[in-house]
């Protein structure tokens, strides 16, 4: 194991191993068999990829994903691993070559695609070989149960009978039960050793807003995020080319993917997200599978995913780096309707809508979102995650039978003969055509509902029906009908609960990362644009030069030595030979730039106290110098702070002093001039805050 721990950081950069890797490393060293079970971005590439570089002989890696496959292996040889790929995308004079390298010995992990594996040719191209395992990704793809079924997944037995003595590994991130089974029987395992991680992916933030003003709250997260990559995912084709066209138009720089792309213009477009020279994409759910890009910062569903698994698919492929990534679910009832017509029309209608209503409750949940995500599949939380809206923003519920009333005695009025935007439209005392030539114009409850915007309405009435009092009617038009909770509703007093709008924000309140520290991410910009400089000229993609993680490490600790640099998880000794010393160039420079600025903000400092010794006023030094007063206050503080003579007690009288002083001990002493500005509700100017906190500091 030691040999294995020395690989990790030689090849890798990493001093430790996850918890799980560490023991399927061990079962394989032993020549035994593994499941390995772990979500998205678990790290089960470590799992083979270590044992295969401790044996001796070479690793055989199935992977159903050709684009997949070359990702691996370019990435493996930034890190100086000899690895390899054999598939159909290959010429046969490249397949030629790279046989005669596995033969000649020369590769540590060979990347083969299923068809490859099982054909006759690669079977006597494997008796040649001393093959010391086999490594099956993505082996869900063996039952058909699981969602990606591929028949030649079921000729692999033979290597086991072939093989006896040769270790396999099965690894996917499909966790069900029946799934698990089909592996281990069709692969013909020997008492495999099961190695299920848990799915959680607390580095994920999970939100879900109304779906109202999307494109707006859109545009506002983007611009929170700035240089950020991310996936927009939608519905429809149309949707996807429709939002990048107006994001493009409000200057972001974002691309559509859809299947009915051309296959050239698709592996284009997901190349250039790839090596984030479009850093957002506005997709349906074709785009992702085969996509390893491990600095995906956020996942946005512009619709409702149509269950569980999808959407955990989904945000599954942002931050898989490990480092905190945001997604955003928007929940709308127009999509619920959608989702039903489609089920509908499909084979599987029961298990098909039972999974659409798992999600509607997820997105309806007033408890722990992460919760509910993990007992889905079979796993329990013990705390709140504190890291979802419900756990940032608890939902404030409040007494909404009124509004229950206004809608069910509608619904009934109309004879529940409408579907969800007429009686709104109803409700609301439209004047539209449809509406007074119907004679709806003439109910009782026409108009009682004014005082509630549309899309507000809209959002209640999702509530209503996922509480369980009305019902769709899809088959007929979607019109709206009452359950039997509703009528007690209208005749017995029954009481509804609804969620306050206002507590359910559009806005996500998860801040990014960015924020707080400024200045480093002044170096964290850096760093990336030297990464694309970098992979631009080694054409890989810009994550498989150091990865988000690795870059925010460096930004931390700022090393400017070998030695230091070499401590930064991810930087391996190959990495380190090529691109070390760029990066520590690159972090000398930004030092040495701040240390520039820092003397220059010295001089500015001393000029502003020249003049003050000669007896100018704030508003004379702040003409002279050209500066803002507010800057010449701020430096006079500063001054002062570091004991220059400076009189700071005549900015302020007596009075405001006391109220600061009060302030400041009630918001324990702190320096945000902001805070104790809005404290003492925006009374008190500014630099005169920033005065006297100086002044106070000197008693501290
Ligand atoms: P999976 O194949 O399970 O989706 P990967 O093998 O792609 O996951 O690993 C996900 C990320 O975690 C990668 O960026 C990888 O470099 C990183 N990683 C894996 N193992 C470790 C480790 N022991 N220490 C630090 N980072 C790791
Ligand atoms: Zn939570």
């Amino acid at each position: 194991m030691s040999a294995a721990k020395r690989a990790l950081k030689r090849y890798f950069g990493y001093d430790n191993f996850r918890p799980m890797q560490e023991e399927v490393v061990k079962t394989v060293l032993q020549g035994n068999d593994a499941l390995v079970i772990m979500p998205t971005g678990g790290g089960k590439s470590i799992c083979y990829q270590i044992p295969a570089l401790v044996m001796e002989g070479v690793a055989i890696v199935v992977s159903p994903l050709i684009a997949l496959m070359k990702d691996q292996v370019e990435g493996l040889r930034a890190n100086g691993v000899a690895a390899d790929y054999l598939n159909s995308s290959q010429t046969t004079q490249q397949q030629a070559q790279v046989i005669e390298g596995v033969i000649a010995g020369n590769i540590k992990l060979l990347y083969v695609s299923p068809e490859k594996l099982v054909s006759q040719d690669f079977y006597y191209l494997l008796l040649q070989l001393k093959v010391n395992l086999f490594a099956i990704d993505e082996a869900h793809c063996i039952s058909v149960w699981g969602h990606d079924f591929r028949p030649e997944y079921t000729k692999m037995s033979y290597l086991k009978k072939q093989f006896p003595h040769v270790p396999i590994m099965a690894l996917t991130a499909t966790a069900d039960h029946l799934t698990q089974k089909d592996i281990v029987n069709q692969l013909g395992l020997e008492y495999p050793q099961e190695f299920i991680s848990s799915f959680d992916r607390p580095n994920l933030s999970l939100t879900v807003a109304p779906g109202k003003d999307k494109f707006k709250t859109i545009l506002g997260f983007i611009r929170q995020r700035p240089h950020q990559s991310g996936i927009i995912y939608c519905l429809s084709r149309k949707a996807t080319e429709g939002l990048a066209q107006k994001l493009k138009a409000a200057g972001v720089n974002a691309a559509f993917y859809h299947a009915g792309l051309s296959a050239d213009e698709r592996a284009f477009r997901q190349e250039e997200f790839i090596n984030d020279e479009v850093p957002i994409i506005c997709a349906t759910i074709a785009f992702g599978m085969g996509i390893d890009k491990s600095n995906v910062r956020w996942v946005i569903h512009y619709n409702l995913p149509r269950n569980i698994e999808s959407y955990y698919q989904e945000i599954g492929r942002a931050g898989r780096d490990g480092i905190k990534a945001d997604t955003l679910l928007f929940y709308s009832f127009s999509d619920v309707i959608v989702h039903r017509r489609f089920i509908e029309e499909s084979a599987l209608k029961e298990v098909s809508h039972a999974k659409l209503e798992r999600i509607q409750q997820f997105c309806d949940a007033q408890i722990c979102r992460r919760k509910i995500l993990l007992s889905y599949f079979g796993e329990h939380l013990e705390e709140d995650c504190g890291n979802c809206d419900v756990c940032k923003n608890p939902p404030q519920s409040f007494d909404g039978t009124v509004i229950a009333q206004k809608a069910f005695s509608a619904i009934m009025r109309l004879k529940e003969k409408v579907a969800s935007g007429t009686l709104i439209d109803v409700l609301r005392g439209s004047t539209r055509k449809e509406i007074v030539s119907k004679g709806y114009h003439q109910i009782k409850t026409y108009g009682v509902g004014k005082d509630i915007a549309h899309s507000d309405w809209q959002q209640y009435l999702l509530q209503l029906l996922n509480l369980g009092f009305i019902t769709v009617a899809y088959d007929q038009g979607n019109v709206l009908q009452l359950t039997e909770q509703a009528k007690e509703v209208l005749f017995s007093e029954r009481q509804v609960d609804l969620v306050h709008l206002s507590s359910m924000k559009s806005e996500p309140i998860v801040k990014p990362i960015s924020d707080s520290f400024s200045q480093a991410e002044n170096l964290f910009d850096r760093l990336k644009k030297l990464r694309l400089g970098i992979a631009k000229s080694q054409r890989i993609a810009p994550y498989l030069v150091f990865s988000d993680a690795t870059l925010h490490e460096m930004v931390k600790i700022q090393p400017t030595t070998e030695l230091d640099m070499k401590l930064v998880s991810g930087v391996g000794e190959k990495k380190y030979q090529m691109f070390g010393k760029l990066f520590i160039n690159e972090i000398l420079q930004f030092k040495d730039k701040k240390k520039q600025q820092s003397r220059k903000s010295a001089e500015s400092f001393y000029k502003t106290y020249e003049y003050y010794k000669q007896g100018y006023s704030v508003e004379e030094i702040s003409s002279v110098r050209k500066m803002n007063p507010i800057t010449i206050y701020s430096h006079l503080a500063s001054l002062y702070e570091k004991g220059a003579d400076v009189d700071v007690t005549v900015f302020f009288t007596t009075t405001e002093l006391e109220r600061i002083r009060n302030a400041y001990q009630s918001l324990n002493h702190t320096n945000n001039i902001k805070d104790l500005y809005l404290y003492m509700d925006e009374e008190i100017e500014y630099y005169k805050i920033r005065l006297a906190v100086s002044y106070l500091k000197s008693f501290n």
